[in-house]
């Protein structure tokens, strides 16, 4: 008995393409070497695909990853943090109007810089150069420069202050030197808070 043949139909193999009589009904390629070369191009095509999924996720891997500008950003807060509970706990009120509004943990106060972000970004982390402030004299009065040093003046001396004005360097801080200064300033901070706690608890 004659086995009912197959519908003749096109290679897949897009280099061949002739049209044939299938054998099988999954066949797809005309023949052994047509089959190879069609797996070859599905093995390929995998691969790519696979390629292009592992890059896109490196991609977003690496958006999740901190900017160094973050780790400026991070690191600044712990700095500041410090400065303001430092001059917190040594009794201190705004370096330029001397105001000390409710000043819990600094909290409604800022910490301002004397030489600012802007025009000495390497002296961003220096500490004598971040001071205690009020968001008036910091924020509307523009860091209310004037008073500020002869705050500064009055509470390091002309000598230093003026040591501050002449420090000149271009900072380049690494990731790990900004991952490192945030820590060590966070735990500082934690012990100046333990601090100013047990002074008000004594008083
Ligand atoms: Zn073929
Ligand atoms: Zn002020």
């Amino acid at each position: 008995m004659m086995r009912a043949s197959l519908k003749p139909k096109k290679c897949r193999n897009r280099d061949c393409g002739k049209t044939f009589t299938p054998v099988r009904s999954m066949q797809a390629a005309c023949s052994v070497p047509c089959a190879i070369a069609l797996a070859e191009k599905q093995k390929a095509q995998k691969a790519a695909r696979a390629n292009r999924e592992e890059r896109k996720s490196l991609a977003e891997r690496k958006a999740k990853i901190k900017t160094r500008g973050e780790w400026i950003r991070e690191a600044q807060a712990a700095v500041n943090k410090v400065a303001r509970l430092r001059d917190i706990l040594a009794g201190h009120g705004c370096i330029s109007c001397g105001s000390r509004p409710d000043a819990r943990f600094g909290g409604a106060m800022d910490a301002g810089h004397y030489r600012s972000v802007g025009s000495a970004p390497h002296a961003r982390f220096y500490l004598p150069n971040i001071r205690l402030q009020c968001k008036r004299c910091n924020r509307d009065l523009g860091g209310s420069v004037v008073n500020y040093r002869m705050g500064l003046v009055e509470r390091i001396g002309i000598d230093r202050v003026e040591e501050i004005e002449s420090m000149q360097w271009t900072a380049k801080w690494s990731i790990e030197y900004l991952q490192r200064l945030k820590k060590v300033m966070n735990k500082k901070a934690r012990r100046l808070e333990r601090r100013i706690e047990q002074r008000k608890e004594a008083a």
